[in-house]
């Protein structure tokens, strides 16, 4: 429990970084930041600003959230493709994996 309350600050902390460097590249993204970046939110945003943005940040923001959710959920460390845990050591060296090492 508290390795995961850990991850939950490391992740967060991971996520402010993202959308912090996400609003640099473009100010129009600063307001769906204070509302608090979500789905909707990215998906709402056009593909003009995810071109600028860069998708790999945009995924990236996905992924870290989804890992929130996943420890918020308690399922965190299982995929969400085939429901397999997740090889701890990949849950390591990437803390926002969502997938296992097949699925990814
Ligand atoms: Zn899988």
């Amino acid at each position: 429990m508290t390795h995961h309350a850990t991850l939950k600050a490391t992740l967060e902390g991971r996520l402010k970084e993202l959308i912090a460097r996400a609003n640099e590249i473009d100010d129009d993204l600063s307001a769906l930041a204070d509302a608090d970046w979500d789905e909707n939110a990215i998906e709402a945003a056009d593909d003009e600003v995810l071109e600028r943005v860069g998708r790999a940040t945009v995924e990236e923001i996905r992924n870290v959230r989804r890992a929130i959710d996943a420890i918020q959920a308690g399922t965190y460390g299982t995929c969400i493709e085939c429901g397999d845990a997740i090889a701890p050591e990949r849950l390591v060296d990437l803390p926002e994996a969502t997938k296992c090492m097949r699925c990814a």
